[in-house]
């Protein structure tokens, strides 16, 4: 077996392992990245089923619709399917595959009306979600993926880097979002996710919406951007300045949002809690006087997923390990006026330390 597909074999003994422990019956996944993690087989949600079924024995099987079957025999040669046709009920194929008793758990992305419809096919059971399975085994990046990560952040600096010779004043939102995703496809992704270009007052609304405003010389602009290459995603943000100098507040508050980034790093190390690190880089915010303007966690875990865990938040005790893959993204977000927001991708190494996949600059670009 070429070495990918026993890796991906092994994540299914494991997450099986993690069944029979918790007493589960079967793990059943819809597309998604689970169902990528655990068979390497990639593909959209519709409204025909797709699942994958795994049972607590270790035993495996695709559920797909018959035109979907000769796809999933390239992607996953080794795993068994049961092919359904136009008029079948792919629910109760799927609920013969489930043996034994326990509780049964669904992909947390399931839509409504599968699980609505196996929850019938499968009467008497509890039904749990697949995150508490399939957690564990996503945080803690294997070496591959790793690599990967690498690769799809290094991407995103180099269009970073491109983006930043290209002129902002007098330009659209729009027309420099469509320019990063270019310079993103350009320089390996192959899927853009999001490109966010908030300029001017707009960047105090983190997750704004691109648009049509016109950027002018002494803009702040926060740029945020990521997508995918082989399933792995990438997710970076700078703030830039539009002119040869930057305001003196806006130079002020990059500088504390660069500290506080800073202290998020120095703070996550093996065994810190996730909430220790938010608590590091909020601390230096709050001392600047800023606090009431970082109105979000300090950062999320990735991988398949954009947003997975560990998540950077108060309150989760979760301690970070070797493997770990996270942003560090603290931002000050003044109403009215302006945002900045700085954002790398870090890996804790096995040495303990927290390494940036970035290494885009983190200084206040000027761009023209
Ligand atoms: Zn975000
Ligand atoms: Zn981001
Ligand atoms: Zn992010």
């Amino acid at each position: 077996m070429p070495t990918e597909r026993a890796s991906i074999a092994d994540r299914r003994t494991r997450a099986a392992a993690t069944l029979r422990e918790r007493n589960l019956a079967a793990l059943l996944l819809s597309p998604g990245a689970d169902l990528f993690y655990l068979t390497g087989y990639q593909i959209f949600a519709s409204e025909r089923l797709t699942c994958f079924v795994l049972g607590r024995d270790g035993k495996a099987t695709i559920v797909c619709p018959e035109l979907e079957a000769p796809r999933a025999a390239v992607a996953a040669p080794d795993i068994g399917r049961r092919t359904w046709g136009e008029t079948d009920d792919p629910c109760a194929l799927v609920a013969a595959l489930v043996q034994g008793s326990g509780a049964i758990a669904v992909a947390d992305q399931m839509w409504a009306a599968f699980v609505l419809k196996l929850q019938v096919a499968l009467p008497d059971r509890v039904f749990a979600i697949a995150s508490e399975i399939t957690r564990n085994l996503r945080m803690r990046k294997d070496p591959a993926e790793l690599e990967a990560l690498r690769l799809v952040s290094e991407s995103a600096d180099r269009a970073y880097a491109l983006l930043r010779e290209r002129p902002f004043a007098g330009r659209t939102e729009r027309e420099i979002g469509r320019d990063l995703a270019d310079l993103l496809r350009a320089e390996g992704h192959d899927e853009v996710g999001f490109t966010i270009v908030a300029s001017g007052a707009n960047g105090a609304s983190p997750h704004h919406e691109t648009g049509d405003r016109r950027i002018a010389e002494g803009d702040t602009v926060v740029l945020d951007f990521g997508g995918a290459m082989r399933g792995y995603r990438s997710d970076i943000t700078r703030t830039v300045h539009v002119g040869k100098t930057a305001g003196r507040e806006e130079q002020k508050v990059h500088d504390v949002v660069r500290r506080s980034q800073e202290a998020g790093y120095a703070a996550a190390r093996t065994d810190a809690s996730a909430e220790s690190v938010d608590a590091a880089a909020r601390r230096v915010i709050e001392d600047a006087g800023y606090g009431e303007f970082f109105i979000h966690r300090t950062g999320h875990g990735i991988g398949l997923d954009g947003h997975e865990h560990p998540y950077l938040v108060r309150g989760n005790r979760e301690r970070l390990e070797p493997g770990m893959a996270f942003s560090i993204e603290p931002g000050i977000y003044l109403p009215g006026r302006f945002g900045v927001r700085i954002e790398d991708i870090a890996v804790i190494d096995p040495d303990g330390s927290a390494r940036p996949l970035n290494r885009a600059d983190h200084a206040f670009a000027s761009v023209a």
